[in-house]
């Protein structure tokens, strides 16, 4: 096939039904989730000020590099949101709501990284964020959510990886304590992780470079630095998680890929997924993050799930197939007339699926696309029927006989033959 003039951009796809299909149900059943946990939608603008995102911290790749941001016509400096935490918190600073507001969230972000499987530069997200509460009740609350989701989609592989971050009294002492730490032994460290080292110490134990590897696992603990507020607010959340029989692995030195967490802080990796792309999904406490953006003191917490990886997991597991979109019923008509159009839009408004064929095919064309549709009932009207003003239902599954009823009994008989 010869190439066409245009292609979706590096990094972007375009998804079909019945890809699509399954998307909107892992979105509806995100959705459900969140509404029985008294959660209620925000839809924010896919692009901000890119100043909201930059105050998330230059020394993160999501904001350093990843960023797509440009001038619009109106000289304005404009990012595509790279997450929606920054955009929930500044929409909350911008419009006040009742607190504690509980937000969920679905779509795209962008993020100019490099294209692989499971990385893409827009994909997409559901998430569900608390503003406006310091109870550490919240965050345990929110990792239910993500696991009870991740449970209805039948993923069973995922571990919950689980740090605090301590409070930003609490940050000072951790960081001069890496700090020496790892200029101590400079010589071991990966180019990159010297560079990090300079701008944020934290930041170096995200480093997967495997000469790094040794460090890192004999870097100080922030466990060992926390307030005893954390420390009281981690064992809340822990003792939490237990009488909720969600298990956890401690993960001392787990920083996420943005500064702006304090306390809680999470992700959820699939083992069905290659290791350099495993997290399907991440959250924590951001108590600063709301102030930083010009809002009120609030503290706030949320988490981001991956639509994208979180779907390769599905598939990896076998589990949250394609749902059917097989129709109810494919309508055969050659009269020619008007009949196949009427009687699709009746049998929609009973409420059936409904699909049928154009162009005026033949008979015998429109029956070998009913039986290709996969439909489990095919209702034919030809001269016949139309004089005599009924219809014929043909099971398509079974040997059921095809039987002729009056027009009027078309939608009644239909649903008696279809699988409950
Ligand atoms: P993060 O805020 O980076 O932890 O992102 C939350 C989740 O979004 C991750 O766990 C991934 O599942 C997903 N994600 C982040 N970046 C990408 C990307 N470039 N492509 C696909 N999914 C991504």
């Amino acid at each position: 096939m010869a190439r066409p003039t245009f292609q979706a951009a590096p990094g972007t796809r375009d998804l079909f039904s019945p890809t699509t299909d399954r998307w909107r149900a892992f979105t509806e059943i995100f959705a459900e989730e969140a509404t029985r946990a008294g959660f209620g939608q925000v839809a924010l603008p896919m692009f901000e000020d890119v100043g909201v995102f930059t105050r998330l911290g230059e020394a993160s790749d999501v904001v350093s590099k990843e960023l797509y941001d440009f001038r619009d016509k109106g000289d304005r400096h404009i990012a595509l949101r790279p997450e929606f935490t920054a955009s929930v918190c500044r929409a909350f600073a911008e419009n006040r709501q009742l607190i504690p507001w509980k937000a969920w969230y679905a779509g795209p972000a962008f993020r100019y990284d490099k294209p692989q499987k499971g990385r893409y530069r827009q994909f997409e997200q559901v998430g569900a964020e608390v503003i406006g509460s310091h109870d550490p009740d919240l965050d345990t609350e929110l990792i239910a959510l993500a696991v009870r989701f991740y449970e209805r989609l039948g993923l069973n592989d995922v571990t919950l990886l689980l740090n605090t971050l301590g409070d930003k009294a609490d940050r000072p002492g951790y960081l001069d304590a890496l700090r020496t730490h790892f200029e101590s032994n400079l010589d071991a460290l990966s180019e990159q992780s010297r560079v990090t080292l300079e701008t944020n110490p934290l930041r170096v134990l995200d480093s997967k470079r495997p000469p790094d590897a040794e460090l890192i696992a004999a870097a100080p603990l922030i466990t060992d630095h926390l307030s005893d507020d954390a420390a009281a607010a981690f064992e809340r959340v822990t003792s939490g998680l237990d009488s909720l029989g969600i298990a956890y692995t401690l993960a001392p030195r787990l920083v996420r890929g943005l500064d702006y967490y304090t306390r809680t802080t999470f992700e959820f990796t699939s083992g069905s997924l290659d290791a350099a792309q495993n997290a399907v999904g991440g959250g924590g406490r951001y108590d600063g993050l709301v102030s930083d953006l010009g809002g009120p003191d609030e503290p706030g917490v949320g988490f981001a799930l991956g639509i994208d990886r979180t779907l390769l997991a599905c598939d990896a597991a076998g589990v949250f197939a394609e749902p059917d979109t097989t129709v109810d019923v494919w309508v055969v008509a050659t009269t020619g007339g008007l009949d196949g159009l009427a009687i699709a839009d009746e049998l929609r408004r009973g409420g059936l699926s409904v699909d049928r064929s154009f162009d005026h095919r033949s008979m015998k064309a429109q029956m070998k696309a009913a039986n290709r549709s996969g439909a489990p009932v095919a209702v034919i009207v030809g001269a016949d029927e139309a004089d005599a003003d009924t219809v014929s239902v043909r099971p398509l599954l079974d040997d059921r006989d095809q039987v002729v009823v009056p027009r009027a009994e078309m939608l009644a008989t239909i649903k008696e033959l279809l699988p409950s």
